[in-house]
This record gives C-alpha cells, sequence and structure tokens, in this order.
C-alpha cells in the first residue's frame, strides 16, 4: 500500500505525501458490524482540501476524514480513489478504511491560521463521513466542534443515520454559522438497495433523518441520487421515491442519474451482469458516450422529478418556514456518494455529485 498520492479528487495530479507511512496503525475489530473490515489509522498531514481548479463542483474546499466506505455501493465512484493507494477499487474499497484519525486537531488549526478566511467546508464529497466507522472513531463531534468555534459555514451530505448521533452539535453550529445537510436517496425500491447499496441505511431510515433534521428546525434537500436506469427509473417508482422524499418534510429534491465513470462502472457492470445480465447490453449502448447517460435521458428524468415534485408540493417555497435553511445544491451537493464522487454531469440539467 502507498501513502504518498492521496488527493481526495479523481482529477486531481499526484500529490506530495499527505500521511507518514510509519504512523499508519492497522486494526479489526471482531464485532459483528466490523466483521471483514480492515482500519488503516493514519495522521494526516493536512485535512482541508481545495477542490481542483478543473472541477465543476460548487464548492473549494472539502474535508473527509475517511477513505473507503463500509456503505459499499455498488456504483460509488469514490471507488477509483482507493486505487492511488494500490488498494482495490471493488471490495477493497468497501472493506479498507482510512481513517485520518487527527482530522479533528488539523481542522482546529487551519481555521486559525492566518490565511484561512472562514470560507464555506463541503463534507461527504467523497466518501460518506457519516459511514460505520464514524461510529466508532467519532471524528465529527470533533470537526463539527471546531467548524462551530470558528463559526465556519459548513455543509454535509450523508446516507448515514449516524448523523443524528451529532443532532445537538448541529443545532448549536446552526447558531452561529450557514449549515447545510443534504441527504442522499435515489429510490426506495427495497429489492434494488439491498443489493446496489448493500451496507447503507435503508432508503425509509435515511428519510427518518429527514423528518428529525426538519424536525429540529433544519430546512433538508435531498439528493435522489442515483436514479439507476432501467432498475430505478419507472414512473411509479420515480413517484413513489418522490413522494416519500416530499412525506419526510425534505425541502428540495434534486435528481441525479447515475455516473458509471472508470473505477466503479467496471465494478457495477460485473454486479450488473450477475443480477440483471438481461441488461448489460441495454447499459452498454446507454453508456455508450461514456462515464454519463445522454443528455435526453437526463432530461427526461429531471423533467419527471421536478413535474412530481410539484405535485406533491417541495420546492423553494418550502424553505422560508425552517429555522436553518436548507443548502441549495451549492452547499448540499457532493457525491460520494457518490456519494462517492463529486464530478457534475457535463450536459445534464443538474450540476451536483453523487453521495
Ligand atoms: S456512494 Fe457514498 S455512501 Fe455509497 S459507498 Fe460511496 S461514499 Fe459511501
Amino acid at each position: 500500500m502507498r501513502w504518498d498520492n492521496l488527493s481526495d479528487h479523481p482529477a486531481a495530479p499526484a500529490v506530495p505525501a499527505l500521511f507518514d507511512a510509519e504512523t499508519v496503525t492497522t486494526r479489526t475489530f471482531d464485532t459483528p458490524e466490523f466483521r471483514g473490515v480492515t482500519f488503516h489509522e493514519v495522521r494526516a498531514r493536512s485535512i482541508v482540501n481545495r477542490v481542483p481548479g478543473a472541477s465543476r463542483v460548487p464548492f473549494t474546499w472539502t474535508v473527509n476524514p475517511y477513505r473507503g466506505c463500509t456503505h459499499a455501493c455498488v456504483y460509488c465512484f469514490a471507488r477509483r480513489t482507493h486505487g492511488y493507494l494500490d488498494l482495490d477499487t471493488g471490495l477493497g474499497f468497501d472493506s479498507q478504511i482510512v481513517v485520518k484519525v487527527n482530522a479533528p486537531e488539523l481542522l482546529r488549526r487551519r481555521l486559525a491560521a492566518p490565511g484561512w478566511h472562514g470560507e464555506h467546508i463541503a463534507m461527504g464529497t467523497n466518501v460518506d463521513c457519516y459511514q460505520r466507522a464514524e461510529g466508532r472513531y467519532r471524528l465529527m463531534p470533533g470537526i463539527i466542534g471546531a467548524l462551530t468555534e470558528h463559526a465556519n459555514p459548513f455543509s454535509v451530505l450523508t446516507k448515514g443515520t449516524l448523523i443524528l448521533r451529532d443532532l445537538d452539535l448541529l443545532v448549536r453550529a446552526a447558531g452561529v454559522t450557514e449549515v447545510g445537510v443534504s441527504v442522499s436517496v435515489g429510490f426506495t425500491d427495497p429489492e434494488l438497495w439491498r443489493t446496489v447499496e448493500p451496507g447503507t441505511p435503508s432508503p425509509e431510515r435515511r428519510l427518518d433523518v429527514v423528518r428529525a433534521l426538519t424536525d429540529h428546525g433544519f430546512g433538508i434537500g435531498v439528493l435522489m441520487a442515483p436514479v439507476v436506469p432501467f432498475l430505478g427509473d419507472r414512473p411509479e417508482q420515480l413517484r413513489e421515491t418522490v413522494r416519500a422524499i416530499a412525506a419526510a418534510g425534505a425541502t428540495s429534491v434534486t435528481p441525479l442519474v447515475l455516473h458509471l465513470r472508470p473505477g466503479a462502472r467496471e465494478w457495477f457492470m460485473a454486479w450488473l451482469g450477475r443480477h440483471h445480465p438481461y441488461l448489460v447490453a441495454r447499459y452498454e449502448r446507454l453508456y455508450a458516450g461514456g462515464s454519463y447517460a445522454p443528455t435526453w435521458y437526463q432530461r427526461r428524468i429531471t423533467r419527471q422529478v421536478h413535474e412530481l415534485a410539484d405535485e406533491f408540493g417541495i420546492g423553494p417555497a418550502r424553505r422560508g418556514a425552517a429555522r436553518h435553511p436548507a443548502p441549495g445544491p451549492a452547499a448540499g451537493g457532493t457525491g460520494g456518494a457518490g456519494a462517492g464522487g463529486q464530478e457534475p454531469e457535463p450536459a445534464g440539467p443538474t450540476q451536483l455529485t453523487l453521495l
């Protein structure tokens, strides 16, 4: 494994070592939730990353305390960044988790440095900062604490219900600065969830997060990502998903069609071949032009979702009711999702990344 090419962004050039190899401690925990998972604890040299200028994401600074993600979404395009460490981008991404154990202390130092001017910091942009590892390592309370002390605006995008553990901290932060929270729910189909996002909390539990945060005055935008062609895009599926998102109290819904970038594409197509072999040829045709579905397809999905959003009454009109306003796409949008990942659609109507 190598620790000398560790930018979180797929488009970033190689950078000098961000971790000291001698500070890596490898651990496993014999508990059911972490069985089969290896943690590489590192002392990072920096924690606030500047998004490369070529990227068109709507934020400039990110903090990512983890690499790899046990949420194990098959389509996650942060998989590619695991390859920079000579780690496997398939199962290795799901089970070899790099933990930047000094993230809170590094962030505190950075926020206090004379060259820092209080810019917005986006989290959940590469991998999920509320993945299961956070239950053990508890890095986010220190990170939110540092941001609160410095009244530094920030946003979080997550699929993790663990964010509710830090609800009080988020409320406190929202009292002194702008705090955006977005939750990623691409579909509500239980079978699709179990197979394509096997390590994530169920869509229903994620919508419970939307409900709880809304009850505490946050305006929560839902990133409806990814919309999975031919598996999660039937009109009745889109309708049920938008209905459930609206019923949870979300202030907005932003659809994002599946990206299949190198690293994620191979893993996803192998999964597709095992679970839905009859769709392989259709996918090859739909993604023949590269990592993105054609613009006509993206536009069709976006139009359908926006019409449903209107029908179910979610959109900008409800934002005013929130004590802590929802992040717009600029504040809340990421990928890690894509989540993991953070490249926007090149030509589509949506300019968010995917968690
Ligand atoms: S898409 Fe997001 S939640 Fe899923 S594995 Fe990637 S980083 Fe984790």
